[in-house]
């Protein structure tokens, strides 16, 4: 029976059993559920802005990926963004759409307007609400328990209208982990189906993720009825590492952007994460229905659409991640490609391994550069357009164009200084 038909019909008591019942079939399973959020905390990101039918065009490959669930805008915050979550609602078939809200009833309603097209279990909201010292303090001027109040009224109004409710203290990291424990607990007493522990400023390693993780297991004894998901940001350059050791230590969700644009250094990268889980299905579960081989072609199509170019040795979908340069390296690579690679260019969907030619280079790897372009020619010329590669200027990148007129000089001395 779908999750379709066992929701329709139900009300009150059935449905939270049922309700259950996914959450404990999403928990033994052992699949680590992704929810991106490229088009929410990705596109916050300064200068990343994107247009509603851009948005559109990468929630349909991250459907085509196989992610669970886009963290698809916050309708409150603009028109865009309500515009943007309407035109996905008939086109994204697979993954769950959510849309934040404050833990305002205006905020839910907002989100309840743009997504009234889409199915029932296919639709929900992530509720958020700073809760550390600093934002109760100096954002919102409330104490704990009106802060409290705040989010478990907003959590009853949301449950109202969606099935799927997610609940994240913002600032979770930051905040006390006797109140943190204290709003799980209320906030899955209320209906949450997930809690959300977002280290908001990027200032957990891993070390402190576990230790949170497993006090927050420890003291919240409803924890088996939501999922957890977690959200790291990369201010320390820990948020893949903190995400691996979020899910050793039973996150059920990661929040992960394409290429890992977000707020101030970034989110957790989505590739690196779900390639990383490849290598290790032992350690990290199975990766469910997440298709490494399409991630190259979706990062660059986020970079291309967000404007935010890649780094060249981006991991995974960097320029220079399957090239090589040196010597040793590249006669490996003509040798076996797994001497010098971590994976093979085809898992993720790269074009292939590329030997570069410049000073760090060798025969080998000028032969075989000969051998593919269709020009042949003896041992003797052969150093001699090594010797010519190398004392190239430093930032020059030998094309075929290029290395043509290095063999043709090589062969029968340069060109422009015969008379
Ligand atoms: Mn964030």
């Amino acid at each position: 029976m779908s999750i379709r038909s066992l929701f329709s019909g139900l009300h009150g008591h059935a449905k939270r059993r049922v309700k259950r019942e996914v959450i404990r079939h999403h928990r033994r399973r052992g699949v680590v559920l992704f929810s991106d959020t490229t088009l929410r905390d990705g596109e916050q990101m300064p200068g990343a802005t994107l247009d509603p039918d851009e948005k559109v065009r990468i929630a349909q490959a991250l459907d085509e990926l196989g992610v669970h669930s886009l963290d698809a805008g916050f309708p409150a915050s603009s028109v865009a963004d309500r515009e943007a979550i309407r035109r996905m609602s008939p086109v994204v078939k697979r993954p769950v759409l959510t849309a934040l809200c404050r833990t305002l009833p205006g905020d839910i309603d907002a989100a309840e307007e743009a997504l009234q097209d889409r199915a029932r279990h296919k639709r929900g909201v992530s509720l958020f609400c700073g809760t550390s010292p600093l934002h109760r303090r100096d954002k919102l001027g409330k104490d704990k328990s009106q802060v409290l109040r705040m989010i478990t009224d907003a959590v009853c109004y949301a449950t109202e209208k969606f099935e799927i409710v997610a609940c994240s203290p913002e600032d979770a990291s930051r905040t006390e982990l006797d109140f943190l424990c204290e709003i799980y607990r209320e906030v899955i007493d209320a209906g949450v189906t997930t809690i959300g522990f977002p280290d908001t400023v990027g200032v957990l390693t891993p070390d402190k993720v576990r230790d949170m993780l497993r006090q927050i297991q420890d003291n919240v004894p409803n924890i088996d009825k939501a999922l957890l998901a977690v959200h790291f940001h990369n201010d320390l350059g820990c948020a893949v590492a903190n995400t691996l050791e979020g899910i050793r230590e039973g996150a059920n969700v990661v929040q992960c952007t394409v290429n890992g644009i977000g707020e101030r250094a970034g989110n957790t990268s989505l590739e690196e994460v779900a390639v990383a889980m490849s290598l290790y299905p032992e350690l990290y579960g199975p990766l469910g229905k997440l298709d490494v081989s399409q991630l190259v072609p979706l990062c660059r199509l986020v970079s291309q659409l967000t404007g935010v170019p890649l780094p060249i040795n981006k991991p995974i979908a960097g320029q220079t991640v399957f090239a090589s340069e040196a010597g040793i390296h590249q006669d490996g690579l003509l040798k076996n490609p797994d001497t010098y690679l971590p994976f093979r260019p085809e898992h993720v969907g790269a074009d292939g391994v590329r030997l570069i030619l410049g000073r760090h280079s060798g025969r080998r790897a000028v032969e075989h550069r000969l051998h593919g372009m269709g020009l042949r020619i003896d041992d003797a010329h052969v150093n001699a357009v090594l010797d010519a590669i190398k004392s190239q200027p430093k930032d020059v990148l030998i094309t075929d164009d290029h290395l043509r007129r290095i063999v043709s000089d090589a062969t029968t001395g340069p060109s422009s200084e015969t008379p």
